[in-house]
């Protein structure tokens, strides 16, 4: 009972300070990516750091880091 407690206090902690001080909004840096299918998944929407299989053919998929991360984006 408890532990369900501390992990939704844990998971709201986490989603303030991301919002606060991401200066993106939602703290993503970039995307996960299949090219042989053209299929993308944000690594927000990824659980943990292991890159996800792709929905369409299974293969691990590729990181690719936002572009907008690394330069001004005005
Ligand atoms: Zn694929």
């Amino acid at each position: 009972m408890g532990i369900i407690d501390t992990v939704s206090e844990t998971l709201q902690a986490s989603t303030e300070s991301a919002n606060r001080g991401g200066g993106k909004g939602d703290g993503s840096k970039g995307a996960y990516w299949c090219h042989d299918c053209a299929e993308r998944v944000r690594d927000v929407d990824v659980e943990g750091d292991d890159p996800p299989s792709c929905p369409d053919c299974g293969d691990e998929m590729d990181f690719e880091r936002s572009p907008a991360s690394t330069g001004c984006a005005c």
